[in-house]
């Protein structure tokens, strides 16, 4: 472990990267304990740090005076985020307006956030999956970072952000970077954006989406996806969650899981009726939300390129290929649903492929019934 990390442990609750499970996962660190900084992101993302899979919200127990209702205790320290790569930040950023930028405050995840210094390492080698420059960030991008590490080979050479940030350091014991140390930071940050050759373009695809509710594209690209949902559980900005009652009805808890609107019950309702019944609405939902619906809530895009969903996806479905696959599809489809010379109209649905709009008058499918 860096020196500096176990200067810090005495004060605060430090959590890193560690190998664990085949992979790499930020994890509590304890004394003497053993870290990763070589790879190129975490499988799960350190949003479960502040957002966990599962989280007591209270704990509730009836006796002879009624119902008493105990609330989680909060963090016995302040915590340091160690590590997180950039595009994970930006996340963090995007959750912070979910959780707490609106009327609605959450407490659980806002106490995590408020308590905790984040300690951002720049990318030197991005992986082919990472595409964070598409999405408003990039390998070095310091936004949300309260300091910045660059690996420059035998030291680090750190940018201190903000005041916590400072106050981390004051901690440990750093000397002052050389103009040569610098220098070589700069180069190493220049070169790893030249070396991220994933690129897709997000712009406009707000309105692209917002003329292709009923798209035959939908079906398509749904067509091979199982519904496992790694996708969102791995997504760093997912943060779709249900609530359940656990223990008896004197005396339990009230626990929050993580949920995914990939998952055919998330929008069952009680009268047995679900408004998206099939992987075609579901898909179209998950793409739609990060892409259409958060961008209008909250100025940008749902998706932080940090490439997770590509990697961990059990048949290979590429969200990249999605963003590139809307373009120009609004546009088929518009003109697929344009009235023709006969009074009719051209059919929208995929055709015998899969691959494209039927596009044949609908007057000449009279007489055929539905395909669907
Ligand atoms: S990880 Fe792949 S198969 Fe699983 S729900 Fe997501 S897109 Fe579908
Ligand atoms: S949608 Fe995929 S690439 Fe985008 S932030 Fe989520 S996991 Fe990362």
């Amino acid at each position: 472990m860096l020196p500096f990390l176990e200067r810090l442990l005495l004060r605060w609750e430090v959590y890193a990267p560690v190998r664990a499970g085949g992979g790499v996962e930020f994890t509590r660190l304890g004394r003497g304990g053993s870290i990763c900084l070589d790879f190129p992101n975490s499988r799960i993302p350190p949003k479960s740090i502040f957002f966990p899979q599962k989280e007591t919200m209270f704990r509730f127990e009836k006796d002879e005076q009624g119902f008493r209702v105990e609330p989680p205790r909060g963090l016995d320290r302040e915590r340091i985020l160690f590590g997180m790569r950039p595009c994970d930040v930006h996340a963090m950023a995007l959750l912070d307006r979910v959780f707490g930028g609106g009327e609605f405050h959450d407490p659980y995840y806002l106490d995590k956030r408020k308590r905790s210094v984040i300690v951002t390492i720049g990318c030197n080698q991005p992986a082919a999956t990472c595409f964070c420059s598409s999405t408003g960030s990039g390998p070095f991008s310091r936004t949300g970072a309260d300091l910045f590490f660059t690996d420059i080979g035998e030291s680090y050479v750190v940018d201190i952000l903000t005041k916590k940030g400072g106050e981390v350091v004051e901690e440990g014991f750093l000397a002052d970077a050389s103009s040569e140390e610098v220098e070589k930071a700069e180069r190493i940050a220049s070169e790893a954006a030249k070396s991220l050759v994933s690129f897709v373009e997000v712009e406009g695809l707000e309105q692209s989406l917002d003329r292709m509710g009923e798209s035959p594209f939908w079906a398509r690209v749904s067509e091979k996806c199982t519904g496992c949902a790694i996708c969102t559980f791995l997504c760093p900005t997912c943060h779709c969650f249900d609530m359940a009652d656990e223990g008896g009805e004197f005396k339990g808890k009230r626990v929050r899981h993580w949920d995914s609107c990939l998952f055919p019950l998330f929008t069952q309702q009680a009268s047995g009726h679900n408004p998206r019944p099939t992987g075609r609405e579901r898909m179209r939902q998950r793409i739609m939300h990060k892409f259409n619906y958060f961008v209008k809530s909250f100025g940008e895009a749902a998706c932080v390129g940090c490439g997770r969903c590509i990697i961990y996806c059990p048949v290979n479905f590429d969200i990249r290929k999605v963003i590139e696959g809307i373009k120009g599809q609004e546009v088929e489809w518009e003109r697929s649903r344009k009235v023709d010379n006969r009074g009719g109209g051209f059919c929208a649905r995929a055709d015998e492929t899969g691959e494209r709009a039927c596009g044949q008058s609908l007057s000449s499918h009279a007489g055929q019934g539905d395909r669907d």
